[in-house]
C-alpha cells in the first residue's frame, strides 16, 4: 500500500506543528523573563507582579496549544481522507489480477468505522500529550527531571529574578541559562506513570503512525482474505535497522509474527518502523527482488565505510545524520532565543558559530557517506536563514576572505573564523579563530598606543601569537613582525 519514504512523510506537518509550538513557548518564557529580568531591579517588585505575571503565560501557552491541537485535528483528517485512500485504491490491481470484487474506500463501511475510531484514539492521544508538557532540566546531582511547563517558568522567573536584583548575575547570564536549559531538552511530554519523558514532536509522529498502521494493517488482512491468499511481502529500504533484515521476502502471517514481530514495539510496524507488508498470490504475484538482489543489498546494508577513526554502517550513518539535524534544530532555537531575549551581541555569535559548525559537519559527513542531504528535517522551525551571519556584519580582506565585523575581542568565538574590531580610540585588529574557535591569532594595524612594546612596521602594525596550555588557559601572547603574506591579505587595512 505504502512504500517506506511515504509512510516516514506521513507525519511531517503534524511534526511542524509541534516544533512550532515548542518555539512559540520558549519564546513565551524568554519574553517574559526579558520583560521582568531586563526592566524590574528590586525583588519587590517582582512580588507585585508575580502572580498576575505567572497567569498570564499560563494563559497564553493555553491558547498556543489549542492552536496546536486544531492543526493536528485536520491534519489527522487530512490522513486519513487524502494520504490512506490513495494508498488503499493501489490495492486494486490485486483484485484486478484476481477477478475478485474491489470495495471502493468510500463504500468500505468496516474500514470508514474503523478509521474513525482510530481517528477519535489518535486525537485523544495527541491532547493527551498536550495535556503533561514540560522541560527536562539537569539536576545538581547531573539526572535529568521533568518540570511541567508551569513549574519550569515559575522556577526560572523566581530564580532568575532573585539572581538578577541580588546581583548573584546579571541578565544576560541568567539568559542564556534558561536558553540552554529549554534547547538542550526541547518541549517534552512525560507518562506521569513511568515517569519517562519524550520530545512532543516524536510522540506526536510515534501517535500518528500507530493509528495509521493499525488502519493499513486491517486493510491488508482484509485484502488477504478476500484474495484467499495468507501470504505477504514485506517493503525492504535501505538504511533498516539491523534487526529487521527481512525485508523484501515473503511470509505467511504466522511467521510475520514470529520471525518479524509484528504487533511488537520493536518488530514489523512497530515504533520507528517504516516497513510495510502486502499480501501477495503464490503462484501469481512475482517478487519485487530476486534472492540473489536481496543478498546483494542486505550485504551493501552491513558494509562498513570510514569516517574520521569510526565505521559506520548506512543504518548508523544515518542514524548520526539525523543525530546532526537535532542538534542544529536547537542550535538554531539558540540563536533565535538569545536574539528574541537581547543577548549580548558576542553570545549571539557564538551560537552561530556552533551552528555553522554543526552544519559544514552535517555537509562534509554526508557528503562522504554518500547520503542525500535532507535539509528540509531542519528547516522545518520555520527559521529559515538564521544560522547566517547578517550580510551587513560582513566584509573581506585584500585577498577575499570574509571577515566579521564584531565589537570585542574575545578569546573563545566561532570556529575557522576572523573578526574585526574597529577601537574606538582608532586602529583595527583582526581575530583569527581555530577550529575549536580559540583565538589563535590577532593582526594590527597600529601600536594599541603602547609604541614602547610594539617597535614593528612602519607605525607599529604587528601580529600576536597566542598560546594556551593544555586546558585551553591563555599562557601568552608574544608579539612579532607581520609576514609578507599576513602583511598581503591585510593590505586593506594596512
Ligand atoms: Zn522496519
Amino acid at each position: 500500500m505504502f512504500n517506506p519514504n511515504e509512510i516516514e512523510a506521513t507525519p511531517l506537518e503534524l511534526e511542524k506543528s509541534f516544533k512550532a509550538l515548542e518555539l512559540r513557548i520558549m519564546q513565551d518564557i524568554i519574553r517574559k523573563l526579558k520583560e521582568n529580568g531586563g526592566e524590574i531591579t528590586r525583588a519587590s517588585d517582582w512580588q507585585v507582579y508575580r502572580l498576575y505575571e505567572l497567569g498570564k503565560c499560563k494563559e497564553e501557552i493555553k491558547q498556543e496549544i489549542q492552536k496546536a491541537l486544531k492543526i493536528s485535528d485536520e491534519e489527522i483528517s487530512n490522513i486519513y481522507s487524502e494520504v490512506f485512500a490513495s494508498g488503499y485504491a493501489r490495492d486494486k490491481d490485486l483484485y484486478v489480477k484476481t477477478g475478485k470484487k474491489f470495495i471502493p474506500f468510500e463504500e468500505n463501511k468496516q474500514l470508514q468505522q474503523l478509521i474513525s475510531s482510530v481517528k477519535k484514539q489518535t486525537k485523544e492521544k495527541i491532547k493527551n500529550i498536550t495535556q503533561s508538557l514540560g522541560f527536562a532540566v539537569k539536576q545538581p546531582d547531573g539526572k535529568l527531571k521533568f518540570k511541567p511547563i508551569a513549574d519550569f517558568y515559575q522556577n526560572t522567573i523566581d530564580k532568575g529574578m532573585l539572581d538578577i536584583t541580588s546581583g548573584a548575575f546579571d541578565y544576560n547570564t541568567v539568559l542564556k541559562r534558561t536558553v540552554n536549559e529549554m534547547t538542550n531538552s526541547g518541549l517534552r511530554t512525560v507518562d506521569y506513570a513511568s515517569g519517562w519523558s519524550n520530545r512532543v514532536d516524536v510522540a506526536a509522529r510515534r501517535a500518528i503512525l500507530t493509528g495509521f498502521n493499525q488502519v493499513v494493517a486491517k486493510v491488508n488482512e482484509d485484502n488477504a482474505k478476500n484474495l484467499e491468499t495468507d501470504t505477504f511481502e514485506i517493503s525492504w529500504h535501505s538504511g533498516h535497522r539491523p534487526s529487521h533484515w527481512w525485508g523484501g521476502q515473503w511470509f505467511e502471517k504466522e511467521k510475520l509474527i514470529d520471525i518479524c514481530g509484528l504487533g511488537t514495539v520493536e518488530g514489523l510496524c512497530g515504533c520507528n518502523c517504516y516497513h510495510s507488508y502486502t499480501p501477495v498470490i503464490p503462484g501469481i504475484s512475482v517478487p519485487t527482488y530476486s534472492k540473489e538482489e536481496l543478498e546483494k543489498m542486505e550485504k551493501e546494508e552491513q558494509e562498513k565505510e570510514k569516517y574520521g577513526n569510526k565505521e559506520y554502517t548506512k543504518y548508523e550513518s544515518l542514524q548520526r545524520q539525523r543525530r546532526l539535524e537535532t542538534t542544529m534544530r536547537a542550535q538554531r532555537q539558540k540563536i533565535k532565543l538569545l536574539q528574541d531575549g537581547g543577548a549580548d551581541e558576542n553570545d549571539i555569535l557564538t551560537a552561530r558559530g556552533r551552528y555553522m559548525t554543526t552544519s559544514s559537519e552535517y555537509v562534509r559527513f554526508s557528503k562522504e557517506m554518500g547520503l542525500p542531504q535532507q535539509r528540509e528535517r531542519v528547516t522545518i522551525d520555520g527559521l529559515n536563514n538564521i544560522g547566517q551571519f547578517p550580510k551587513e556584519k560582513m566584509l573581506k580582506n585584500a585577498i577575499g576572505n570574509d571577515i566579521l565585523k564584531t565589537n570585542k575581542t574575545t578569546l573563545t568565538g566561532v570556529p575557522d573564523v576572523i573578526t574585526q574590531v574597529k577601537y574606538k580610540r582608532g586602529g583595527i585588529s583582526r581575530n583569527y579563530y581555530n577550529k575549536n574557535g580559540l583565538l589563535s591569532k590577532q593582526i594590527s594595524n597600529n601600536n594599541h598606543g603602547n609604541a614602547k612594546n610594539h617597535p614593528f612596521g612602519n607605525k607599529g602594525e604587528h601580529a600576536h601569537d597566542y598560546i594556551y596550555d593544555k586546558n585551553g588557559n591563555l599562557l601568552n601572547r608574544p608579539a612579532r613582525e607581520l609576514t609578507d603574506e599576513e602583511r598581503k591579505e591585510n593590505g586593506d587595512i594596512l
